[in-house]
């Protein structure tokens, strides 16, 4: 069922695998066309519950003339190539979002990466194998496109009597950005800003200097600074306090820093080994790396503050107190 939103304004939730089950993808009306804000997932008839959410508006998925994309997250851009294919939508994405799409389309590059960072930071090349699997297995159900047009930040992009503004947002993905709607007081926030979880930070395997959690950070100041009433996620229900979410995402990661720093005592410990410590040491294989990616983050900027050391050992880097 389509969930209005406002006037020419709704909420498409599509079906996704994976813990969440759900992801939302958000359409503006104006007249016969339609923007896309995110696609779903390219699996368990996503495409036919879109096809069918819209007819009920009086809309099909050939009335779809722009597609926004927040991240290049296979829940949110994996349908973005099939429906361009058949509407001749065009693609809207940050050159960030756009080059990490390319990229993940490189298995060369992609697989090079992977095995060379995640070494480095502890896991088996076995592990590594299975992880390699695992995302080429997603990017077989991910439809391929490239980008028609580069967002710019802060950029105004009007469609119909609608206006909106292109708020950039790295941090949960590099390239992701937000969208914002001055008049409505409307953030249509992907995962940036998630009503119940702290979304998921990861580094960027071909861009190295690349800071996640300061990235993330700065974002959600950014996004304070907005007037915003409604925030419309990627997932969960739609909510209202932005200031008391942003405000306990902050503490969150605060208090991961803390526990993660106090697990830097005794031996030099890898960021696999420091993130067994915090998450556990019994988990399957995707939390395992998801693990393994958010202890990174911090440590990074753990070290970037001079609070903790990294060394090389044989064919790890490692991390010891100061
Ligand atoms: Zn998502």
């Amino acid at each position: 069922m389509i969930n209005k939103i406002s006037d020419n304004f709704y909420a498409i939730t599509l079906p996704m695998p994976f813990r969440l089950k759900h992801v939302h993808v958000y359409a503006l009306v104006n007249g016969n066309d339609v923007a896309l804000f995110d696609t779903g997932f390219n699996v368990g008839g996503s495409y036919e519950k879109l096809e069918n959410d819209l007819k009920s508006i009086g809309q099909s998925i050939k009335s779809i003339r722009d597609i926004y994309i927040t991240h290049v997250h296979a829940d949110h851009c994996g349908m973005a190539g099939l429906i361009k294919e058949k509407s001749g939508a065009k693609i809207h994405l940050s050159p960030t979002a756009d080059e990490s799409n390319q990229n993940y389309n490189n298995t060369d590059l992609l697989t090079r990466q992977m095995k060379k960072f995640y070494l480095l930071h502890g896991l088996t090349e076995q592990e590594i194998e299975g992880l390699i699997v695992m995302f080429s297995g997603l990017r077989d159900i991910i439809s391929i496109f490239k980008g028609d047009d580069h967002l710019q930040p802060n950029k105004i992009c009007e469609f119909g009597d609608w206006n909106f503004e292109v708020i950039f947002t790295p941090g949960h993905s590099n390239g992701h950005v937000c969208y914002y709607f001055r008049k409505q007081k409307f953030l249509l926030s992907g995962d940036t800003i998630l009503p119940q979880i702290t979304p998921n930070l990861s580094p960027d395997l071909v861009d190295e200097d690349f800071r996640p959690l300061h990235s993330f950070l700065a974002s959600l100041a950014a996004l304070e600074k907005l007037p915003v009433e409604k925030i419309y996620p990627g997932h969960g229900n739609a909510f209202s306090d932005l200031k008391t979410r942003t405000r306990e995402m902050r503490e969150h990661h605060a208090e991961r820093s803390r526990l993660i720093f106090n697990c830097i005592t005794g031996k030099p410990k890898t960021t696999f080994q420091v993130s067994q410590v915090i998450f556990g040491s019994d988990l399957p294989d995707f939390d395992k790396f998801l693990a393994l990616n958010e202890t990174y983050v911090h440590l990074l900027e753990l070290k970037l503050q001079g609070a903790i050391k990294e060394d090389i050992s044989g064919q790890n880097l490692v991390y010891r107190l100061v």
